[in-house]
């Protein structure tokens, strides 16, 4: 990259970045620019605004088709300088980030009532709540198959509504990691009627919370400053590889832009842009196009929560509304955001082609991806909306032992990628692209119907 441009003329410099000349390196090459230039990318922000803007010109000079970038308001959510501190037994400031889409009001100090458990705070009477600050101290198993997050994630998302039904003060919860560093975890939560203070604190300090509230009475301030700071716009971006019979039902592939605030928004979801942009570019730059088109959707707004009618998801429910009809023409979509982890596993829903699993099988023979069919598949969250829409799912899951590491922390930067996991996902998503969008049509007895997306 140096050499190059130091080869370049004398006042010819050029924005983009030479295209890798290795195929494999495509993926690298854009997760390494998209997090260098354009750091976190908040929902709104001007960061997000800026690498949609660059990840179209790059999907356009990439050579494909009907790039656009599909803008739409949002509240933007800040932190702002939300903070925890304990005041009593002792002073000290614990590391904490207050829990998306949350308005934290005015201070609040009182005292603590901890719970080892979620399922111990819900069976709390409301009278040992009522006036206290709840902290809820389980912490998160580090599972292969990200099981136990799925699990907890309930915590996040519903605690604070929870512990504001049963009269609390305020909650604090560990933030739902594996890692063992004094690092809180962002996430959205289910967005409340009224201003309650909510947060995430690092696991070192939540065992000392609880070591603490194990000795006697402890109190806690719950700083503001959460809250929307505003109207914004973010966006969808969208392509299209064209199939060589445009009739022939789609295949969709996606991945979401923006990140929280901390870190730089590697492996959630730079990664799974990276990996499902080489992957339809390698399709790309076959000699022959695929039989059905690929579509191609980067999603904005996944992380956030927003008050009113789009509760979550804003950017898949976005995508529904204006490209209704054509979901129909989409017999199968996928979403890469589980992390930067190798692929494990593939699940594929009935497509009546009983020949597919097997050429999934013989394709992925070398990648050790465990093919099955799963019509039960869900997720990723912005997959579950077209879901929910009528559209068959199929998943690729990531090996994610190390996913809650970093997850939605300040780790999640470049340097904890594992660029081969990387590469294997892009080999990966080629192959199984390839392989949906060349399967044979077959004679579909009725069209499909499309439901309204679900909450
Ligand atoms: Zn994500």
């Amino acid at each position: 990259m140096l050499a190059l441009l130091l080869a370049s003329p004398a006042g010819a410099r050029d924005e983009r970045p030479p295209a890798p000349a290795v195929a494999s390196e495509v993926a690298p090459a854009l997760l390494a620019e998209l997090t260098t230039r354009f750091g976190a990318r908040p929902a709104g922000s001007p960061a997000d605004r800026a690498a949609a803007a660059w990840l179209a010109g790059r999907l356009r000079a990439f050579g494909l088709s009907h790039v656009a970038i599909e803008s739409f308001p949002i509240l933007r959510w800040s932190p702002g300088d939300a903070a925890v501190d304990v005041i009593a037994p002792e002073r000290r400031r614990l590391v904490a980030t207050p829990l998306g889409g949350l308005v934290s009001g005015p201070t609040v100090t009182a005292r603590v009532v901890a719970y080892d458990t979620y399922a111990a705070f819900l069976a709390a009477p409301a009278d040992s709540v009522r006036g206290r600050i709840v902290a809820v101290l389980e912490a998160l198993p580090g599972t292969a198959d990200g099981a136990g997050y799925l699990r907890l994630v309930v915590m996040r998302s519903e605690g604070p509504a929870a512990a504001a039904r049963k009269g609390a003060a305020g909650f604090v919860l560990r933030s739902l990691a594996t890692h063992h560093e004094r690092l809180a975890s962002s996430g959205a939560t289910k967005p409340l009627a009224r201003p309650f203070p909510a947060f995430a604190i690092s696991p070192p300090d939540a065992e000392e919370l609880g070591r603490l509230a194990t000795k006697g009475p402890v109190t806690l301030r719950l700083r503001p400053g959460a809250g929307w700071s505003g109207r914004a716009v973010t966006q969808n971006v969208v392509a299209t590889l064209p199939g060589r019979d445009p009739t022939a039902p789609a295949v969709l592939v996606s991945a979401h832009l923006d990140s929280w605030e901390q870190g730089t928004g590697a492996s959630d979801d730079g990664f799974g842009i990276a990996a499902v942009v080489a992957a339809v570019k390698a399709l790309h730059d076959r000699p022959h196009r695929p039989l059905r088109s690929i579509r191609l959707v980067l999603f904005g707004a996944e992380e956030v929560t927003q008050p009113g009618s789009y509760p979550n998801f804003a950017g898949a429910r976005r995508y529904i509304e204006l490209h209704r009809r054509e979901l129909a023409g989409i017999d199968l979509a996928a979403e890469s955001d589980w992390g930067g982890g190798r692929i494990v596993g593939l699940r594929l829903p009935d497509l009546g082609d009983p020949g597919l699993d097997r050429r999934l099988a013989a394709g992925l023979a070398s990648e050790n991806v465990l093919v099955r069919t799963d019509r039960s598949a869900s997720g990723p969250p912005d997959a579950d909306v077209l879901k929910a829409a009528g559209v068959p799912l199929l998943r690729l899951d990531q090996d994610a032992t190390l996913l809650f590491d970093t997850h939605h922390n300040a780790r999640d930067t470049l340097d904890q990628v594992d660029m081969s996991a990387l590469r294997q996902n892009v080999r990966v998503w080629t192959t199984v692209l390839r392989l949906l969008a060349d399967r044979p049509l077959t004679p579909s007895p009725s069209p499909r119907p499309l439901r309204r997306a679900g909450p």
